[in-house]
């Protein structure tokens, strides 16, 4: 299996949403842009949702079904790895190898020499076509890089020879991810990931690193974006330049994980892979939950009530859900307005402060950050909560497509 060159990691929570999302990426389609769509849900996510990869695979074929698609789609098991993979086994075709808990970790002496062996050509001054200046690598670094990654690398060729021993190496793509860290990684760092990648024989076709600045779940990149923009430009070359001395996959592109709601950089990034010619996939799937907010809000009635009723039990049980996501998400409490006070706005005032749209008077990141993370009280609702999605799909629909095409698609591929 080959990814074709753009892909979009679409899907959601609740698994309601997949043929507004696809009819989204078909619209993007028929002005000219092929985008594949690749339905993708980590083992934390069902978790917290009870729901399993099966589920996501019916999302996904029902939706590619309905809507007559006859191009190619997949289905991502994200961010798994040995303890979880057996799952997603038979529902996935597209793995994305998370090995951000293996980084600092020890490797054999005789890989991190063999590592060594491999790339002692590249010190000194190491050029990168079409980056200006060259790197300079010292054996230093290059032994930091080995203990730092190469550990992380074998155990991606473990998990990676598990599911090609139950699946067939050719009926899957393999990702690898990297993103989950502290620190992000440096375009010099990325070439030497993609060199131990070679040498242990992983045929990955998209690689997430982790990129300078916050990617704060459901709103706007927060960081420096010159600086992003050399970074990201500085990868696409680097990775060109690593497919070729390393004979990596032809196809090999960059995956930008909570791509969703990075407004503010999909310009610079449309640019550069067209300046380029590359390809790029996006993860948007994480905060599509929140149109069925929006959609609910303006419903109005018992729809309304019941995002009311999610942002007062989320105001209440604040800390608990911020727990996990502390180092994702950047919540006001100070902006965030009292439940009584939230209990008086209508159906347009709910759905324009959840609503991206960075520039509206009454768009409040602090709720639309909070509500985001208050999904698991929507889950803990269970049918009460799914049967609403039920009978308001015609409003949410409307909204789910015009967030993925109106606002990610086009800002990505800007003049559509
Ligand atoms: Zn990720």
């Amino acid at each position: 299996m080959e990814l074709e060159k753009y892909s979009f990691g679409i899907g959601d929570r609740f698994g309601y949403q997949g043929k507004a999302q696809l009819e989204a990426v078909k619209k993007a389609n028929s002005y000219g842009i092929e985008i594949i769509p690749v339905w993708n849900k980590s083992f934390r996510e069902h978790s917290i949702i009870h729901t399993c990869p099966a589920d996501t695979r019916k999302e996904a074929d029902q939706a590619v079904k309905e809507l007559n698609w006859s191009q190619p789609y997949y289905v991502d098991a994200d961010h798994i790895n040995l303890s979880n993979v057996d799952d997603f086994i038979e529902n996935s075709d597209f793995f994305t190898l998370d090995v951000a808990d293996y980084i600092d970790k020890t490797s054999e002496k005789q890989k991190t020499d063999a590592f060594l062996d491999r790339n002692r050509k590249y010190l000194g001054e190491l050029l990168i076509p079409g980056i200006e200046s060259p790197f300079r690598i010292t054996l230093e670094e290059l032994e930091k890089i080995a203990r730092k990654f190469l550990f992380a690398i074998q155990e991606a060729k473990k998990i990676y020879d598990y599911i090609s021993e139950k699946k067939g190496k050719e009926n899957f793509i393999p990702e690898i991810s990297i993103d989950e860290v502290d620190l992000p990684q440096t375009p010099v760092e990325l070439f030497f990931i993609l060199s131990a990648i070679s040498m242990f024989g992983i045929p990955v076709q998209t690689i997430a690193p982790k990129f300078t600045g916050r990617f704060n779940k459901g709103v706007d990149y927060a960081g420096n974006i010159d600086q992003f923009a050399k970074e990201f430009e500085e990868d696409l070359l680097v990775i060109d330049f690593a497919i070729k001395e390393f004979g990596l996959p032809a196809n090999l592109k960059l995956s930008v994980h909570s791509g969703s709601d990075k407004f503010s950089i999909y310009p610079v990034m449309g640019k550069l892979i067209r300046k380029y010619d590359k390809g790029i996939h996006i993860k948007t799937a994480g905060t599509t939950w929140l149109e069925e907010l929006i959609g609910l809000a303006l419903a109005g009635g018992e729809a309304l009530a019941m995002v009311k009723l999610i942002y007062s039990k989320g105001f209440e049980r604040f800390e608990e859900l911020c727990a996990p996501y502390s180092a994702v998400i950047d919540i006001d409490r100070a902006k965030l307005p009292v439940s009584s006070e939230v209990n008086k706005w209508s159906s347009e005032k709910l759905a324009d402060s959840i609503r991206h749209i960075p520039d509206h008077p009454e768009y409040n990141p602090h709720v639309r950050q909070l509500l985001h993370i208050s999904y698991k009280i929507a889950a803990e609702f269970g049918n009460r909560y799914l049967n609403m999605l039920d009978k308001y799909s015609e409003i949410i629909s409307e909204e789910v497509k015009e967030n993925i095409y109106g606002r990610h698609i086009r800002r990505l591929f800007s003049g559509v």
